[in-house]
């Protein structure tokens, strides 16, 4: 293949030819052979392609079937009830109805009495936006069994007259096991083909549940051709290693939850993963959780490739704990957009901040990667990139202006290699490999908008796997 006339770390027109899955040439006027595949770049910028360095693969093909529950798709519980008896009244009466995304600010807490209220009779599942809690209704709970501890169901939370109540932490590999139809495995498709759209060529898949069955599920959609990208999967430590080229084992996840923090286990998580030769990656949202990772860190060690996931908050003396430790850090900086007007009244004034931090991160030469956490944010690495560059909330405020990133320190934290998230961004050179995402336009335009819509096609090892004109 020779793609001709494009724009290459800011140089124009070059040409850049791939043999098999490899660049072998950017050079100046190269004609093309016989029978070579040649794409006009027409000047446009030719940029490594995409990798999103956190993402949840099933939860974001299940979350394609599911109502959206938050802003900005449903703001007020009139809303969120229509679109929940819409979707009901399109599914069999025995169906799983299924909800995601859902906000507080919507319509309060929610337990199984509400769900039951809304959809009276019907088998309710709905996950909140952190994706820390699903709230289940009372149909769902016999449906499934599950308030049977002697079934070896996990046990539920009750309230004071020991009735369960709906809501179930931090089970979400078990509510999804339970809520999917048996046999199939869930289809990748829409997940992989939008992705190649975005121009993402790499994905690393973070979910905490990962277990023999989910790689082998993910290792079925690279092979079939649903997931057009190549893969890293994270998760459990006992995961062995990915039979099929193009996909990878990741680091160990790890995730802390403020409510219940245990140092000892959490060391000897990260221990057994090292000694394992696995790297870590521990979850830390809050101000507590960022100092509890660091702390376990110090206390297990610290490998090339250790990483914290989010590290949603993290001001200067908990940032210099970070830095110190040699860890990677691994943001979502288009939560500012998405969640940035709640974080306005739910995060305490003192760390607003230092939510999502990026410039502050480069200060410190902490290696800084990005992430979109779909289904948890949205899939578009893009916004994410905008978000770092405005700091902008949906609403227009402004957080934390003083970690805006420039346009190109944004997209290279989504050009870096996949196992070094926050590593020297990928090059197009003879040698490397040709996954790569051409843009219609050269940089110096595309940088002012840094939007998806820009990219023309993506390249994954020398296949188009995205042509805008091909709408494929
Ligand atoms: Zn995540």
């Amino acid at each position: 293949m020779l793609i001709r006339r494009a724009e290459v770390d800011g140089q124009a027109p070059l040409d850049v030819r791939i043999d098999g899955e490899r660049i072998i040439a950017v050079e100046r006027g190269l004609s093309p052979s016989p029978g070579e595949v040649v794409i006009d770049a027409c000047g446009g910028a030719l940029l490594p392609g995409l990798h999103d360095h956190h993402i949840h693969l099933l939860a974001l093909a299940a979350a394609e079937r599911s109502v959206r529950c938050g802003p900005p798709h449903v703001r007020s519980e009139d809303e969120l009830v229509a679109a929940l008896r819409a979707a009901a009244e399109r599914e069999p009466a025995e169906a799983v109805i299924r909800g995601v995304g859902y906000h507080e600010s919507v319509a309060g807490e929610l337990d199984r009495h509400v769900l039951d209220r809304w959809l009276p009779g019907r088998a309710v599942q709905i996950q909140q936006r952190t994706g820390a809690l699903w709230v289940v209704s009372s149909a769902w709970i016999e449906r499934f069994g599950v308030d049977d501890p002697s079934r070896g169901h996990p046990p539920l939370e009750r309230d004071v007259e020991r009735r369960t109540t709906g809501r179930l932490y931090r089970l979400d590999g078990w509510v999804r096991t339970l809520g999917r139809p048996r046999g199939a495995p869930p289809s990748l498709e829409a997940v992989g083909v939008r992705a190649a759209r975005f121009g993402v060529t790499g994905l690393t898949d973070a979910t905490l549940g990962n277990a023999l069955k989910e790689l082998r599920i993910l290792e079925r959609a690279v092979r079939v051709g649903e997931l057009k990208q190549r893969l890293v999967v994270m998760g459990w430590e006992r995961l062995p290693t990915p039979r099929l080229p193009g996909v990878s084992l990741g680091s160990v996840k790890l995730v802390l939850d403020e409510a219940e923090l245990f140092f000892e286990a959490a060391v000897s998580a990260a221990r057994v993963a090292h000694a394992r030769g696995r790297t870590v990656a521990i979850h830390a949202v809050t101000r507590t959780e960022v100092v509890f990772a660091a702390e376990v860190f110090r206390e297990a060690g610290v490998i090339p490739g250790d990483r914290l996931e989010h590290a949603s908050v993290a001001p200067p003396e908990v940032a210099a704990l970070v830095a110190e430790l040699g860890l990677t850090v691994v943001t979502q900086p288009h939560f500012v957009r998405e969640r940035g007007d709640a974080y306005r009244t739910d995060v305490e004034l003192r760390d607003q901040p230092w939510l999502y931090r990026c410039r502050g991160w480069d200060a410190l030469q902490v290696p800084l990667g990005g992430g979109t956490d779909a289904p948890f944010g949205e899939p578009d690495p893009w916004l994410a990139m905008q978000a770092a560059v405005d700091r902008r909330t949906e609403s227009g405020h402004v957080i934390g202006p003083g970690e805006a990133l420039t346009p190109e320190r944004a997209l290279a934290l989504f050009t870096t290699p996949a196992a070094r998230p926050g590593g020297t961004p990928r090059r197009i050179a003879p040698g490397e490999l040709a996954d790569l995402c051409l843009l219609d336009r050269p940089w110096r335009l595309a940088r002012a908008r840094l939007a998806s819509e820009d990219v023309r096609a993506t390249i994954l090892g020398g296949l188009v796997t995205w042509d805008r004109e091909a709408g494929s």
